[in-house]
């Protein structure tokens, strides 16, 4: 991407609630089939959306996706809350991230650039999930979970130089959007 460019989204950026970000190579995302074992073990979401796994594809066809974009772009929101123990608490907070998520990634879509846009969890649009039964409902506004495509979060935050947690009480949301012609 040529500075110009980017110097203008940055100054956009400056509009939004974006607590760190950085630009980040593709041989940088650092992928695992053992993020993919923890979701499949440890999540309540596999197997139930679109946007995780196994409906994403396998770690190898994510990666694939992922290697047909220029670059990609990491940045994290946060949210306070009373108790970051308390699941619901904390996942009532994401679609204000989800939602500047969206945002960001319609920066890259007016300049004419392809997105991909990945969030911190899965999809919760609709009350339940099209999968697997049929296609998702709304391809344009679904965003898939980051760690769902196999990618591991905290040595991505690490590479980018980005902090994976903000102090208790604070929950740290990460969004990826990954940008190409
Ligand atoms: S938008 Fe609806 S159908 Fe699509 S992944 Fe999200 S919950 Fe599932």
């Amino acid at each position: 991407m040529d500075n110009t460019i980017r110097t203008e989204l940055e100054e956009e950026l400056r509009e939004l609630p974006v607590i760190q970000y950085a630009w980040v190579a593709k041989a940088e995302i650092p992928f695992s089939e053992k993020v993919r074992t923890i979701c499949k073990e440890e999540c309540p979401r596999y197997g139930k959306s679109w946007a995780c796994p196994p409906g994403v594809g396998t770690v190898g066809e994510c990666r694939a996706i992922c290697d047909e974009f220029e670059g990609a772009f990491v940045f994290t929101t946060v949210a306070e809350v009373q108790d970051i123990m308390n699941m619901e608490e904390t996942l009532a907070t994401r679609d204000g991230h989800e939602e500047v998520t969206r945002e960001i990634r319609d920066l890259f879509r007016k300049r004419s650039f392809r997105t991909l846009a990945m969030s911190g969890d899965s999809c919760a649009i609709c009350p339940e999930c099209a999968y697997p039964a049929g296609p998702c409902r709304h391809p344009d506004r679904m965003i898939p979970c980051i760690e769902g495509f196999g990618i591991v979060v905290p040595l991505l935050a690490q590479r980018a130089g980005i902090a994976f947690e903000n102090g208790g009480g604070v929950v740290t949301w990460f969004g990826l959007i990954l940008y190409g012609r």
